[in-house]
């Protein structure tokens, strides 16, 4: 198996994105994803869902996602926008991350939970290997949404 559809597949991703390049660092020890995403595609307003064409793409985006056994692992993309009747050009949502996360749905979650469970930004911080700002924006996003 390739290592793009093995990421691919462990990323469980959907119909219209893929897997695109996988790159290895061994000297930074991080894993870098690019996804992708087919032609023709037609995205729903993220306030709406009303079905539109592309119309741009931002810039590429970066996501830290879970760790690949001991390597960080990031995921990029860039997202594409649409150009809505009733709410204008926005962007769309993706599947793994939250509109303005910087860490996907599966990572916010870990760090949440090692919060929850050792009750320090510090510990959480060096188990995760986390800047104070990310580990103090889950926390903030985490207490906005009630959690
Ligand atoms: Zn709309």
């Amino acid at each position: 198996m390739k290592a793009t559809d093995l990421f691919s597949r462990i990323l469980g991703l959907t119909e219209p994105w893929f897997v695109e390049v996988v790159d290895l660092d061994t000297v930074e020890g991080r894993v870098d994803i690019r996804v992708e995403h087919g032609p023709g595609v037609r995205w729903s307003c993220p306030t709406c869902g009303r079905e539109l064409a592309c119309r741009d793409h931002t810039k590429p985006r970066g996501w830290r996602y879970l760790d690949t056994c001991q390597f960080k692992t990031f995921l990029h993309a860039r997202v594409s926008r649409v150009d809505c009747p009733e709410h204008g050009e926005v962007q769309v949502k993706v599947p793994w991350a939250e509109s303005k996360g910087r860490f996907t749905l599966l990572m916010e979650r870990l760090i949440i939970d090692v919060l929850t469970e050792h009750a320090t930004v510090t510990g959480t911080r060096r188990i995760l290997r986390l800047t104070w700002d990310e580990a103090w924006g889950v926390l903030e996003r985490a207490v906005r949404r009630g959690r």
